[in-house]
């Protein structure tokens, strides 16, 4: 049979692209390289506890969108986990992003709100254009909770000088001169109950599926068995690296298993310093409240991050790369039968809403364009 789609990749772009392309009634295959679905969201219950692990780090679902929430909403149920972070600097405990609970404890002040900004207003430097992550982070908070919160862990995190870094990175995080400690400000947050593999199994309900197979590594077969194919891989490798490798970051998780009730008390605990090697700690039994788990046993997973363009998760964005992106991109065009989607393809820093939003889009124009009669519900 030749499908009408064949999704390379089954993380959250291909798998609601095939999900909305099965829902109209195409033909739709996914194929995967790794030996699971749900790409980076994968979750799985460790060893021999029933503790929910998700396999590549910490995924906090939150969106502001009433429409992707809904949709969301028709594949899992969803717990009211809210997401905070605390940080670990100098064997002291923080919490992130940088509150006035922060500023107050690492001062050791007790500012009220309307005090804070004329106290960082003296911490800041007047940085008129900040061209990178470490002018930008120093114009907004000063260099001391800068050095103390940002710049190791940056470095640690991005294997690079926060100098070389782009502006963006460091406002994905708030800076707030209240109390809240909620890491996202989204309406909408949670995590899947049961963990997020079994929301990617419902999505790919009715679609073929099989793993452990490279697209790459045999183009011509798999071309072979479908109109079109949306591509949710490395864009650099697409086209066989034509014009050399983008830069991406890769993360590493070593995890255990520990005799004890609780090791952090929260699920996730940064490391701002650099003599510290992992990034953070990730304790999975935190983000299942709703979860029974037995007395006596957590799991640790220890984070580190390195460059790593073989096996890539974030794209790093240096200024090298914003050439050879618009260099691959205009390769793309002569690509007619296939679609470009998701983090890897496109290269861009999504969170999960944002891909989700994506795939719903070009779904739209895409089954709009080849059934023009059929009647699509999102
Ligand atoms: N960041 C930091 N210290 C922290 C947390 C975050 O310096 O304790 C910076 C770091 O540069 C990071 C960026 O803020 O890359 C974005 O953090 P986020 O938590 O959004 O990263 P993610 O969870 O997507 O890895």
């Amino acid at each position: 049979m030749i499908y009408d789609y064949l999704v390379v990749g089954s993380g959250l772009y291909g798998s609601v692209f095939a999900q909305q392309a099965t829902q109209a009634g195409a033909r739709v295959m996914v194929i995967e390289k790794r030996p699971h679905i749900g790409g980076n969201c994968y979750s799985h219950v460790f060893e021999d506890t029933n503790i929910i692990v998700h396999a590549y780090g910490t995924h906090i679902f939150h969106t502001s969108d009433a429409d992707i929430w809904r949709y969301v909403n028709r594949f899992a149920e969803f717990n009211r986990y809210q997401h905070r972070v605390l940080t670990t600097h100098r064997s002291r405990v923080y919490s992130m992003p940088i509150n006035l609970g922060t500023i107050n404890a690492f001062y050791g002040v007790s500012l009220r709100p309307h005090e804070v900004e004329a106290f960082l207003a003296a911490r800041r430097e007047a940085i008129a254009n900040p061209r990178n992550l470490e002018e930008k982070a120093i114009s907004l908070i000063g260099r001391d909770l800068y050095e103390a919160f940002i710049r190791g862990y940056t470095r640690k995190q991005w294997g690079c000088d926060p100098k070389l870094l782009p502006a963006g990175i460091i406002t994905r995080l708030p800076v707030r001169t209240s109390y809240n400690d909620a890491y996202f400000d989204d309406l909408y947050q949670g995590i899947p109950v049961g963990g997020y593999t079994p929301m990617f199994e419902r999505l790919l309900k009715g679609v073929d599926v099989e793993l452990e197979s490279d697209f790459l590594a045999d183009r011509a077969y798999w071309r072979a068995r479908a109109r079109k194919i949306v591509y949710t891989g490395p864009l650099d490798a697409y086209f066989g690296y034509a014009y050399g490798r983008l830069n991406w970051r890769s993360v590493r998780f070593e995890a255990q298993k520990l005799a004890s009730d609780d090791f952090q008390g929260t699920a996730v605990m940064n490391y701002a310093d650099e003599d510290v090697p992992y990034t953070r700690i990730h304790e999975p039994k935190h983000l299942h409240p709703e979860a029974r788990v037995s007395p006596g046993v957590s799991v640790v997973v220890r984070e580190y991050s390195l460059v790593d363009n073989d096996r890539p998760y974030y794209p790093v964005n240096f200024d090298e790369d914003k050439e050879k992106l618009a260099r691959y991109r205009a390769l793309q065009a002569g690509e007619e039968s296939t679609l470009f989607g998701g983090r890897l393809a496109q290269y861009r820093y999504y969170d999960m809403h944002q891909v989700i939003g994506a795939a719903l889009k070009a779904a739209k124009v895409e089954l709009r364009r080849e059934q023009p009669e059929a009647v699509l519900p999102v």
